[in-house]
């Protein structure tokens, strides 16, 4: 029937592997990153500094983002914030990256809407724990 023509249509992107944007200005934290991610076959897209991590999902509309909070210029708490303004990246994954693990810092970050929170350096199993949870829905 026509709803099964539907579904089909809709199953088509998730044939392909999820797509991350990944918002890091550490190389080597970007090293580590891609090595990890892309063996695990995901697909990578990189963005050195908020307003590029802005322009990217914008453009490419990822299934997942892992945002670096300290960047030069706009930092990651300004790019969520910016992206949860708009209707189209209200529901869109977001796990924040961030070097202070300092008493407070999760609940700020959460409340700028992040979706999930992962203090330095980056563990990469409960990085991938978060990323499948997330994905899964
Ligand atoms: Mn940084």
């Amino acid at each position: 029937d026509g709803l099964g023509v539907v579904t089909s249509v809709l199953r088509i992107p998730s044939a392909q592997p999820p797509h991350l944007v990944i918002a890091e200005d550490n190389l080597n934290t970007i090293d580590t990153l891609q090595d990890y991610l892309s063996a695990q076959g995901y697909r990578l897209s990189f963005a050195r500094n908020g307003e590029e991590a802005i322009d990217l999902i914008r453009e490419q509309r990822p299934d997942l983002v892992l945002m670096d909070i300290q960047m030069p210029g706009m930092d990651g708490l300004a790019v969520i914030t910016t992206l949860r303004q708009d209707p189209n990246f209200q529901h869109l994954p977001i796990i924040a990256l961030t070097a202070l693990a300092m008493n407070g810092d999760r609940e700020q970050v959460l409340a700028a809407g992040a979706t999930d929170y992962i203090s330095k350096p980056v563990k990469l199993s409960q990085l991938d724990r978060s990323i499948r949870t997330l994905l899964a829905g």
